[in-house]
């Protein structure tokens, strides 16, 4: 074995578009990513150097149609059975070169995933919004703006506190919303996204399904205000920053769909967002493995490659052992939850659904970033050595661990899930 394809794939439930995807997605990554992604790590503020790379990929080569349905110049992805398993491989095709480029594009369809996602369509909106991603020959970026201030993590344990401590109120007066709030973190804001999905709440304080709202608003509507990008150890490609609502309007069909509905669409954006973030983790590893095996075959140690003595062997390994596990885990994490329509599959917001895709996003979090600190042990200096990239995907990485809700959110809901907990 040396190449990362042979890296375990479930053939039998992977999705018939997917080794074209892979194949078109490897070679923008190889052409587009590879040779500039030091650069792009200067980048973090401008995105001078990223915007043209982002076009071809969004806008060129068509995926930022990807989600919408044919009737609005789409591809119709929303509708497949395959979403989660396509999702995952053009994420990780894509996470192989830059998770930070990785999360900015994936993190675009993720507001509009509310109401593309059969059954919670709403064809209004989609129409609203499909110019937007459809015709244009430039990138579009939207973010998904869950944290506040005072915790994201609660705001995404939606099975416990159903948006109880958001803070961000939506009101309705006439015929539009009126919004206050302040968001923070959201990828894609700090001035490049222009568009916000917005969890809000209608009754501040309720756990109630029905009083939490999710609600489409451009960025450049009256009482938007945008912070520039905050400086972060990587994910360069992911600009993130505050964005504050003061008495923003926006029509009352701007709400992705009504009481009771809002909560549960926009609960499916946990799992797809921890399926995506497995992907990114697998296919920095997938490059790891390529990088680490040029150093270990081509660096010598009395003569012989690193690779043949015991000590390196054993290590190196065990990596690539972990990345053929963690790929394992990862399909099935995509497999769950695209068996949300089948018959024998749970539904997208059960407990079972969320804590075991959370316990393998937790789980492969851990693998990498445990992996890359072991492959900087083997390289040494170079592991440190900007020209290996190794760094710059352990700097990413840790991050991916970080986001939504964090390590201990992925441990107390499968702890909720597996122990039955009530209280967490
Ligand atoms: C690069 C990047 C991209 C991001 N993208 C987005 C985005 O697209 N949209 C968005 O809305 N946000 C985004 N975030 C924010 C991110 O999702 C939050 O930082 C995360 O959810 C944690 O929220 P918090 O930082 O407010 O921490 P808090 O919720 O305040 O948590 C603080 C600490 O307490 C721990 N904790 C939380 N709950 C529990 C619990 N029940 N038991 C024990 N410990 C707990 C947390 O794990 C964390 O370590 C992004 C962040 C980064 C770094």
């Amino acid at each position: 074995m040396n190449h990362i394809d042979e890296f375990c794939v479930p053939h039998e439930y992977i999705s018939p578009m997917e080794k074209h995807l892979r194949r078109v997605l490897r070679n923008w990554v190889d052409t587009y990513v590879m040779p500039n992604r030091r650069l792009y790590d200067e980048d973090w503020k401008d995105h001078h150097l990223l915007e043209p790379a982002f076009d071809r990929l969004m806008a060129g080569l068509g995926f930022q149609k990807a989600m919408f349905p044919p009737e609005c110049g789409g591809w119709g992805l929303g509708k497949s059975d395959y979403l989660f398993r396509a999702a995952y491989a053009i994420s990780e095709e894509i996470g192989r070169g830059d998770t930070g480029i990785a999360v900015a594009f994936g993190v675009t369809f993720w507001p509009i995933f509310t109401i593309l996602i059969d059954p919670y369509e709403n064809m209004r909106l989609a129409k609203e919004l499909a110019p937007l991603y459809c015709n244009t020959d430039k990138a579009f970026f939207a973010a998904n703006a869950m944290t506040e201030p005072q915790g994201g993590a609660d705001i995404e344990n939606m099975e416990l506190l159903k948006g109880k401590t958001i803070r961000t109120t939506a009101r309705l007066d006439g015929d539009e919303w009126v919004i206050n709030g302040h968001k923070l973190w959201p990828t894609n804001s700090g001035g490049t996204g222009k568009l916000f999905g917005v969890p809000c709440t209608t009754k501040p304080g309720s756990d109630d399904p029905n009083d939490f709202a999710f609600i489409f608003v451009p960025a450049e509507t009256p009482g938007v205000t945008q912070s520039s990008p905050y400086e972060k150890a990587g994910m360069a490609a992911d600009k993130n920053g505050d964005i504050w609502f003061e008495d923003v309007r926006v029509p009352s069909w701007y709400r992705a769909h009504g009481p009771g509905t809002d909560f549960i669409a926009f609960y499916q954006l946990i799992s797809l967002g921890q399926v995506a973030s497995i992907a990114f983790l697998t296919g920095a590893m997938m490059n790891l493995y390529e990088r680490l095996y040029e150093f270990v075959s081509t660096r010598t140690y009395r003569n012989k490659p690193l690779k043949e003595h015991d000590a390196v062997a054993a290590v190196i390994g065990r990596i690539a052992g972990d990345i053929d596990i963690c790929r394992i885990l990862g399909y099935e994490a995509a497999m769950i939850g695209d068996r949300r329509r089948m018959p024998y599959g749970d539904p997208i917001t059960s407990e079972r659904t969320v804590g075991r895709i959370r316990n393998i996003k937790d789980f492969v979090s851990d693998r990498a970033v445990e992996n890359f600190g072991t492959a900087m042990d083997i390289l040494g200096a170079y592991g440190a050595d900007r020209d290996w990239d190794i760094e710059k995907h352990w700097r990413d990485i840790k991050i991916v661990q970080l986001w939504m809700g964090g390590k201990q959110l992925c441990q107390m809901e499968a702890a909720r899930y597996y122990f039955n907990c009530k209280t967490l």
